[in-house]
Parts: structure tokens; sequence; C-alpha cells
């Protein structure tokens, strides 16, 4: 076995998927539950003080808080910090409902601000001519009205999109009309006539249709005038807040789960009913949990867990930290720059708190652009202030959302340089958080950057894998090679320098070593993937999860797929972590579920599956005979000759562990495999392009189609070759999740 990592890889923690994403989620770290508490489970730690410098994520707080835990956030996003205290104190679901009906019976004018709000909203159902609320319209950029609209029709059932009417259209312009007036007011509330700023504000409001616009200012210039209690209060304005995100531009359609993270408009997008989106609010909010203590620094929390938060900078909280709280862990998931939630972020605290709100925050507003040397630049200074603050050897958890090579670079080279010792990285996908794990520690003495620690550390890992890794993979592993060889930044160098050389590195190692192909169909070295070019004979990271899983569930019938994370993710930890797609790849060839449970099929116990094997090569050896072939069988393979000459290779297989079956694969081979792995054999070939490279040498064919071939009545040697080339493998079963 190769030993690529020197440092000593954590597993990668499994979590679950919320069951619902919560409020404002498209801007907010996707991240999986039940992670942070079982990483504290298993800390000792110095105390119970958490420090969380970035804010970022409000469900990652809570959870560490009710884990018992204190936590200390810094959270100068007046939204994220409002989010968080929602969260931890969230009014019960009758102050959501008593908030938003107080809201809707304001007077305007004759009617209740209600139904003038839903009127905004009015359109003629197509099918029964009633006059109903369309759930959304649908622009394209540009034009000044909307093209289509999305409803469904309480009084005779229609529903879906269709086209906008010319009295939608004309409903659009005449709102439209007043638009200057409430467009200034709008802009008041964030920032004053005379800021220099202004120019920003105004532009970001741009993202603002006249109509969501209009309903938005006309709640927002009314809350004032009710009296509430502060309860019912912060639930009006948690409901608000919604919306204010719902009435933007940045709703790209069709799109399932969009992630702005710039302020542009799409192509096409959706208006939403900001009244529905009120209504909506309710249930959103209401399931957030148990409540837990919340204060805001400098008052103090129980020792029994809670959250106390700190509305500003790490710079200026460092100093009284470091006297008064012994900090035993930091946590936290790493920001990246999002354009779009930041200023935005701006707006809305002007809209929901006034000018003041706004203040703290106004560089978000006047920003326009973030790259990762900006980042990177942000970041250090947080990790100085933070080890600064810290005793030495105080470990940190920090989740990377969302990884991409380019932000990768730019957090562990901003924490490298700051003094953190990297301890381990455990990455599963692009699409999954990656668990970092770092140490306080002196900072390192730096060493010029060599290509050839990159290279080392690139080529054993691909070896360790056994088969090609994404891009995202690779670079990882380069990165934590340079971190342990001290060579992530020169100290006279800034950030942006730094994260060029690092990429130039990068591609002239990858570009100018043989023993690497790249499979891509694109020139970029992030495209495609990578794999080296004479693969070892090891079996492949694929082949090692089928084996364990289905060793796990001989063992273990009945399991549920957390515990098969459990077992297999310490046995294959950091850049080895495997898929959930190749889990279930591997379990929906072998297992079946019940409820939770997985559990062999039958014919996939051991011992039906030995009776099955001896039943096909009983059947070979039948078909051999009608061909005029002589059989002999030796270790799995049974083979037919003609004159003592070899025509034909059998290998039979009761897995889908191709690479075994491959190694002694020549011209004569066939593969034999069951059905009920030809799936999976088909999703191994499509994230293997070095195995299905391979593979396309020899036949591939099932049981059954030599069971069929016992059935054909006039069987030649000519016939027999036709039908074992007609064999379809490629069977793939539709939802399979890829990576
Ligand atoms: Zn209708």
């Amino acid at each position: 076995m190769y030993t690529y990592p020197k440092m000593e890889y954590k597993p990668y923690i499994p979590g679950f998927k919320p069951v619902d994403s919560g409020p404002l989620s498209r801007f907010l770290p996707p991240l999986e539950e039940g992670v942070i508490s079982a990483w504290l489970s298993h800390q000792t730690l110095a105390g119970n003080w958490l420090l969380d410098p970035f804010g970022f994520s409000p469900r990652l707080v809570l959870e560490a808080a009710r884990s018992g835990y204190r936590v200390l956030v810094t959270a100068n996003n007046p939204v994220t910090r409002f989010l968080l205290e929602t969260f931890a104190n969230p009014p019960p679901e009758s102050e959501f409902i008593a908030a938003l009906a107080d809201l809707g019976a304001i007077k305007k004018g004759e009617e209740r601000l209600a139904g003038h709000l839903q009127s905004l909203y009015f359109t003629t159902c197509e099918k029964c001519n009633q006059q109903i609320q369309a759930h959304s319209f649908l622009w394209r950029k540009g034009e000044d009205t909307p093209y289509a609209r999305i409803y469904e029709c309480p009084h005779c059932g229609d529903s879906g999109e269709r086209a906008a009417t010319e009295e939608d259209k004309e409903h659009a312009k005449r709102i439209a009309s007043t638009d200057a007036l409430h467009r200034s007011r709008a802009f008041e509330r964030v920032i004053s006539l005379k800021d220099e700023d202004r120019i920003y504000a105004e532009e970001a409001i741009q993202h603002y249709l006249p109509r969501p616009l209009y309903a938005l200012t006309t709640v927002i210039n009314r809350i004032d005038s009710l009296t509430l209690s502060p309860e019912r209060k912060r639930a009006l304005m948690a409901l608000i807040l919604l919306a204010c995100d719902a009435g933007n531009t940045l709703w790209a359609h069709p799109s399932e789960r969009p992630r702005p993270k710039q302020l542009s408009t799409p192509n096409q997008f959706r208006e939403h009913n900001v009244w529905m989106m009120l209504e909506r609010g309710v249930s959103l909010f209401a399931a957030s949990g148990s409540p837990v203590p919340f204060e805001a620094w400098p008052k103090r929390i129980p020792e029994s867990g809670g959250i106390c938060i700190y509305e500003g900078r790490l710079k200026e909280l460092a100093h009284e930290v470091k006297k008064e709280i012994p900090i035993a862990a930091v946590i936290g998931s790493v920001p990246r720059p999002n354009q779009a939630f930041w200023t935005l972020s701006a707006l809305w605290a002007g809209w929901l708190w006034g000018k003041d709100a706004v203040e703290p925050y106004k560089v978000a507003l006047r920003r326009r652009r973030y790259d990762w040397a900006w980042s990177a630049t942000a970041l250090h200074a947080i990790f100085e202030h933070l080890n600064g603050l810290l005793a030495d050897g105080v470990p940190m958890f920090g989740l990377i959302p969302e990884p991409e090579p380019a932000f990768l670079t730019s957090a562990l080279t901003a924490a490298y340089a700051a003094g953190f010792k990297l301890e381990s990285i455990a990455l599963r996908t692009e699409h999954d958080a990656m668990q970092v794990i770092w140490k306080t520690a002196q900072k390192p003495k730096s060493e010029i950057a060599d290509k050839s620690v990159l290279q080392k550390a690139v080529f054993d890992y691909l070896c360790a894998r056994g088969e090609p890794a994404s891009y995202l993979h690779i670079h990882t592993a380069g990165l934590i090679a340079l971190a342990e060889a001290n060579m992530l930044k020169q100290p006279e160098l800034e950030f942006d320098e730094t994260l060029r050389k690092a990429q130039a590195l990068f591609s002239s190692a990858l570009k100018d070593d043989e023993r690497f192909t790249h499979y891509s169909t694109g020139e970029n070295i992030d495209t495609g993937m990578w794999g080296v070019t004479s693969p070892p004979q090891d079996e492949s990271l694929s082949d090692l999860i089928e084996i364990a899983v289905v060793t796990y569930l001989q063992k273990n019938p009945n399991a549920i797929f957390l515990e098969m994370e459990d077992d297999l993710y310490p046995r294959f930890p950091g850049l080895l972590t495997p898929s959930k797609g190749l889990i279930y790849a591997v379990l929906n060839s072998y297992a079946e579920k019940n409820g939770a449970n997985w559990k062999l099929r039958d014919e996939d116990v051991a011992s039906a599956r030995r009776e099955e094997m001896k039943a096909v090569f009983a059947l070979l050896e039948k078909i051999g005979k009608r061909l005029n072939y002589e059989s002999s069988i030796n270790d799995k393979v049974l083979t037919w000759k003609d004159n003592g000459q070899t025509v034909k290779k059998f290998n039979v297989l009761a897995s889908a562990l191709l690479n075994r079956a491959l190694e002694h694969a020549d011209g004569h081979t066939v593969i034999v495999i069951p059905g009920g792995r030809a799936a999976l054999a088909a999703y191994k070939q499509e994230r293997d392009p070095s195995l299905r490279a391979r593979l396309k040498k020899y036949k591939l064919v099932k049981y059954r189609l030599l069971r069929s071939l016992l059935e054909v009545p006039i069987l030649t040697r000519e016939t027999f070759e036709e039908q074992i080339a007609s064999d379809p493998v490629e069977e793939s079963k539709g939802q399979m999740m890829m990576f």
C-alpha cells in the first residue's frame, strides 16, 4: 500500500440533510446536521467555551450550543445576527400568525393592507375566468412586462405556468408608473442622500422590480405604526426579511435550487408574490426547534450552554476574550465571498432597522468584486487575531462548504500563514462540506515551493486511490503536501501573487509529468478527472468499497445507511472518503431496502452466489460441448480449447470487481457477471475513465445471456460470437447519484 498521507487523517463525519432547508437557505452555508455535535462528542476539551469567528452558519452555532457548549460568535452581518437570534429564541408559531394578522389588518385607504397587497397579484384564471392571485410572474431581463404567470386556481384547480395576459401586463405597467417615489423611499431608509456611497445602494435596489418594491416599502413604512410586543415584532421582522429576499430578481427561472453569489439579474427570473411569501414564512420559521440561551456580549450565558454574540469584528474582541474567556476550541463555516448576500444584507438592514444598522456594515454596499486573493487576505486577518487570542494547541474544526480548488487554496494559505497547523482534511465530494482540522502553532519557516513535492503527493494519492480522481481531490492532496513542507506561502509575497504562483505550480506539475493522465475534453487542468498512466495492480477505491459494504452487510443484516457510513469512513479517511453515490450503487446492486434497513438480496447471500457460480460453470461446459470445445476450470476461469488451442477464457464473477478480472485478461477473455451487477459495473465505468478504456477490449456478458443461449436450437460458433457481442451492459439504474 502507498503511504500518501503523512498526516493522520480523521474520518469524514457523516451528517444528514436538514428536513427543511430553512429561511434564507440559498445564502447560508449548505451544511449537514449532526456533524459539529459528533465532532464535539469526540473531543476532550479544556472547558466548554467555543468560538465561531465567522458567524456564517446560524445552524452550526445552534447545534454546538444545544450540545452543551457556550459559543461565542462574532457576526458583523446584521442579517445573520438577526437570524441567529431568531433561531436561538424562536417566537412561537402563534406569534408569527398574530404578527401577520396585525400587519394585514392595517388600514390602507379604504381597504386592509392584506387585501391591498393581494390585489397587486390578481390575475385571471385561464380556465374558469375567476380572479385569483398569481404565485409568481415570470420575466425576461430588461423587459417592462412579465411574459408569464404561475398560479394554482382555488376555484377550478387549474395550475401551472400560463402566458401573461394583456391585463397582467397593464397591471405591471400601472404599478411601474409610480415607481420613482417608492424607489427613493426604499433608498432613503438605507443611506442618506448626501452619502457618497448612495450610488451603491441605488444599484442594489435596481435588483427589485417595481411591484415587489412597492409591496415591501408599503409594509416597511407601516411597521412603526404598529404597537407590538418585542416577541411579536421579532416575528414580524423575520417574515419581512424573507419577503425582502423573495422580492428581488435573483430568482433564475427555471432553477431548482439557486445559490446566487453575484448580484446580477438572470435572463429569466421569477417575481414572487410578496404577500404569499409573508404567509409562507410562518411555517418556515416556526420549525426552528428548542430555544437556546442567547445574550449579547458582554452579558454572560449559563455554563450549561448557549450563544453569546459579539456584534462586530474579532479584532476588537480579541483582547477581552484573551483576558476573560478560555476558548477550548474554534468552530466555524469558512466564509466564501458572496457579493449578492452581503450587499443585500446591508440593504435589508436599512429597510428593517434603519440607517444606523447599516452603518457598521456599509462597506458591503461599496465593494462589488470579491476575488480569492481578497478572500485570503480577509481570512488571514481573522486567523491572525485568532492565533493571538488562543492558547497553543487549541483545535479548530472548520467546514468548507461548496469547496472548489481556489477557495481551498485561499483558506488553507490564509490559515497557514497565520500559524495554524493543518492536522486533517476529510473530503467526500465537491457537493459536500470539507472538514478541516487545524491547531494553533508557531508560524512556519517558509520554504520555496517545489513542483516535485506536488507531483509526489498527487502520484502517491492517485496510487492509493487506485482510480482516477476529480481535480479537487488531487488539488487538495497537493495543498496538504505543500502545507506539510512549509511551502504554502512566502512571507514577503502578497496573497494575489501567492495564489497565482500556486495555480501555476499545479498546472506545470501536472502537465509536465508523464505519470499523469488527464481524462477531460477541456484544456483547463481543473476539468474532468486525473489518473496515473500505469494504474497500480491494487484494487481501486470503488472495488474496496464494494467489498467493504458487502462484508458489512453479511455481518450486519438490516443495517441502516448511517451505520454503514460510520463503519466505512474511518477505514477510508481523508481524501479516500467514498461518496454516498458509490455506497448507494453498491447497495442497490447487492441489497434491498426495507424501510430504512438494508439487507443482502437472497441471491446475493454468499452460499447462494456460490451455487449460482457453479451452475454458470456447468452451463459454460454444456455450451462448450455443443460447440465442440473442451472445457477446463482453473480458479474461477473456465477455458475453452479447440485442439489444444485456447479459444475463450470465461472469468466468472459474482461481484463487479472488474479490476481484479482485468489483471489476467487477454484477447480470449470474456468477463461474466450476474445481471444484478450490471448497473454497478456501468456506474464504475462512468466514474472511472481508466476502467472504461481498459474494459473496451473485453466482452462483458451476464449470466442470463448464457442461460438463454442454451435455449437456442441451432448454436454455432459464429452465432455464439454474435450473441455475446450483443449483450448490453450499460444498464444504468437511472436515478443513481453519480459521485
Ligand atoms: Zn380557475
